[in-house]
């Protein structure tokens, strides 16, 4: 049987349990030992995939189409294990499952409870589509004290109790604050946030305590006692430079040592710190720098493009150069503004996005960098968007558009196809997940991804209008990426300019620390050129 390690959090939200297990889920998995993570998250909603970025953050997407949280992109780009649907579970979901199999009468006249029935469900989950994992690790949302999330808490109890402490381990990670008036490092917090723990029936094995500074050893001694935890597995992490450096930090910390020991196993080789020790470095270090417009409803929201900065910010490690983000509003960019506001940037990116608002910006940027050989990387709706540019200003079509945006135009060439026009439900209905697609040689995106067949993750439902194709590609378009079941257009590309590609799919969900995405590199690649020929020009 595999190895459960809980991780719960205290005090306050965002102390980064989705760091803490994406990194212990490195250390074990370069150690030799096979890992899954999994998030457990309290709200509502069947999935976060109708929540507007507002609320929170991007949407991420597995290989097999489910819309997650977020914090399943960092496990995917810390540990390079692809995620599954059946990875993360909001209490939204088990209650639908729950009703639905209740109004089919599947309790036997029972009367329906959290417990045993939700907890049931929820242990479900827990080991799910588990084969020959060593380590399951379980990352429950929320903050002890939530009244959301008692049933996860009360779920693990009794998962622990099911399968013995020698499969289970506990991880609690809670805030030790500074207090500067005082010059005093306070545990009180973390002993009422373990107390409460405790009060359900949870005792933590370990308590990783975030902390501005290193916390002193008669600190750490009180935390191990009020919290009735051994004084070793008192682990600090201290806020880091970069986020890279996490995985680092916390095995200089021992949390890696201080697991396997409580499973009373030894690594299986030594783990590999290299690459994030060389991206550490070339983070902090790099005074190279290339400017990149990134032209959305959402740019100034953390979080809202989470997978796509760090897509960017693995594209510019690899090419040793800081990408410094131009983040521009597309609503306050008006058609009048544009080259104001792009004047100093060498690459434009205009990611994924739903409805109307700021869209006519987008187009003019699109334009712009279009007409000035700016590079420029169309994501998505960027995509679509850069067809309706290309169609209005070269095709003459100056009334095309998306039917997302004007359902009435006579020229859509970015536009529903038959099965998604009967769509009367918002949540789980876009073209979801990883596709095939199918390079044409001698393209850019051919040379780009040496290879003639790729698989991207999709999430939209709007698609190329293939009516528009053959009009596109004569006027110099060209669809160089397809589908080969559906024959929908998945890349576009000009060749008559230096780097202008346009992907219908999400390239980012994909980049990890690792393997960095070949789209983002050769993108920051092409802008590092374009403004070094422009430095050049301006020499002369
Ligand atoms: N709104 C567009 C569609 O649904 C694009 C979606 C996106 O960019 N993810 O097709």
């Amino acid at each position: 049987m595999a190895r459960y390690i809980f991780v719960t959090g205290g005090v306050v939200s965002s102390l980064g349990k989705g760091l803490s297990s994406a990194s212990l889920g490195y250390l074990l998995r370069s150690q030799g030992y096979s890992v899954r993570i999994r998030k457990m998250d309290p709200y509502l909603n069947v999935d976060p995939g109708t929540m507007s970025p507002f609320q929170h953050g991007e949407v991420f997407v597995t290989d097999d189409g489910a819309e997650t949280d977020l914090d399943l992109g960092h496990y995917e780009r810390f540990t390079n294990i692809s995620a599954k649907q059946s990875d993360n579970i909001t209490t939204g979901k088990i209650y639908s499952d729950i009703i639905k199999k209740e109004r089919k009468g599947g309790y036997l006249g029972k009367t329906v409870q959290v417990i045993p029935h939700v907890t049931d469900r929820i242990k479900e989950f827990i080991k799910k589509d588990i084969a020959k994992e060593d380590f399951v690790i379980c990352e429950i949302g929320g903050t002890v004290g939530d009244i959301e999330s008692l049933p996860f808490l009360e779920a693990i109890r009794q998962f622990s109790n099911d399968h013995g402490k020698s499969k289970c381990l506990f991880i609690h990670l809670t805030l030790v604050p500074y207090m500067k008036s005082s010059d005093e490092i306070k545990t009180k917090p973390t002993q009422h946030s373990v107390k409460e723990l405790r009060s359900i029936g949870i005792q933590p094995d370990i308590v990783i305590c975030r902390c501005e500074q290193t916390i002193p050893i008669d600190q750490k001694r009180k935390i191990s006692l009020f919290c009735n935890v051994a004084i070793e597995n008192v682990v600090e992490t201290i806020d880091v430079k970069t986020i890279y450096e996490a995985p680092i930090s916390f095995y200089n910390q021992k949390l890696d040592k201080q697991v396997l020991k409580y499973f009373k196993l030894k690594p299986k080789r030594g783990p590999n710190l290299k690459p994030w020790k060389q991206i550490t470095n070339t983070v902090l270090n790099t005074k190279k720098i290339v400017n990149i417009a990134i032209i959305g409803k959402y740019v100034n929201l953390k979080d809202a493009y989470k997978s796509l900065d760090e897509a960017l910010t693995h594209g510019g490690i690899h090419n040793k150069v800081k990408v410094n983000l131009i983040r521009i509003e597309s609503d306050k960019l008006k058609t009048s503004k544009v080259k104001e506001y792009l004047k100093n940037v060498s690459g434009i990116l205009i990611p994924g996005g739903f409805g109307k608002r700021g869209t006519e910006g987008k187009i003019a940027a699109i334009n712009y960098a279009r007409n000035n050989n700016i590079p420029f990387l169309g994501i998505c709706f960027g995509m679509q968007m850069a067809v309706i540019e290309f169609a209005r200003t070269v095709l003459g079509l100056s009334d095309a558009n998306s039917s997302e945006m004007n359902e009435t135009t006579k020229n859509p060439v970015i536009d529903l196809m038959e099965d998604q026009k009967q769509i009367e439900n918002m949540g789980g209905t876009m073209r979801l997940g990883s596709w095939e697609c199918s390079l044409s040689e001698d393209s850019k995106a051919h040379n780009i991804y040496g290879s003639s067949l790729i698989e991207e993750r999709h999430r939209h439902r709007w698609e190329l209008n293939n009516k528009y194709l053959k009009d596109l590609k004569d006027l110099g378009m060209i669809p160089s990426g397809i589908n080969p079941r559906t024959g929908l257009v998945e890349i576009v590309e000009l060749p008559s300019n230096d780097w202008f590609v346009g992907v219908q799919f999400h390239p980012e969900y994909k980049s990890t620390v690792e393997n960095p995405h070949p789209l983002f590199v050769s993108f920051v690649d092409a802008s590092l050129n374009y403004k070094k020929s422009k430095e050049d020009n301006g020499r002369k």
